[in-house]
């Protein structure tokens, strides 16, 4: 797939985004408001997965828009001095757990396709994973967060870097957030060292 020239992918991206928005393979698709499919162009070299749409996602169809999304864009910007446009932003289910849980493992399975084909579509250099959720959809691990952050995997195709979910850094102590910086850092250094 990352074979294909950058433009054949846009289509077929195109075509999986209108295939996800009539997603009826499990319940999360009764409740939902919107499909939070992604955003962000075939070939962004950087790419965050998160772990589900929240509540703003959900009413306005677009990824990391909600508190949560604003301290990573946040960090994005101070860190590798990017805008959003400039990465591929996407969530393990796309669409919203009612208030907030975490997803099931069975809604997990039926929606992982879809993540599996963006990675493939937008062929990214680094992965930055959001907690537990996100790392493990594409790691097969079962060490949490704390042990994984800031660790670089070699996946098939790009790296992966896993770091906190934002939710965490808002609800607890400074500690959290200064780590999260501390990854994006890294993952800056990470791409301008594969870029060169
Ligand atoms: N916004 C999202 O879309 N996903 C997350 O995991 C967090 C915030």
């Amino acid at each position: 797939m990352t074979a294909n020239p950058e433009q054949a992918r846009v289509p077929v991206l195109e075509a999986l985004r209108l295939e996800a928005e009539s997603c009826v393979a499990c319940a999360l698709s009764c409740t939902r408001s919107k499909v939070v499919f992604g955003s962000g162009k075939v070939g962004a070299k950087l790419m965050f997965v998160g772990e589900a749409p929240g509540r703003e996602e959900d009413l306005s169809g677009l990824p990391f828009v909600g508190r949560s999304g604003r301290l990573v864009m946040d960090l994005l910007r101070a860190e590798f001095g990017f805008e959003r446009e400039q990465c591929y932003i996407a969530n393990v289910v796309k669409c919203r757990p009612p208030a907030n849980r975490n997803p099931k493992p069975a809604e997990i399975t039926s929606c992982a396709h879809f993540l599996d084909r963006q990675i493939a579509l937008v062929a990214p250099s680094l992965v930055m994973t959001l907690g537990n959720v996100a790392t493990r959809a594409l790691v097969s691990t079962k060490m949490g967060i704390s042990a994984l952050r800031g660790r670089v995997i070699e996946q098939d195709g790009y790296r992966l870097l896993p770091t906190f979910h934002p939710a965490a850094a808002l609800r607890s102590p400074m500690g959290v957030l200064e780590l999260m910086r501390a990854d994006f850092r890294l993952g800056a250094e990470l791409l301008g060292d594969l870029q060169k």
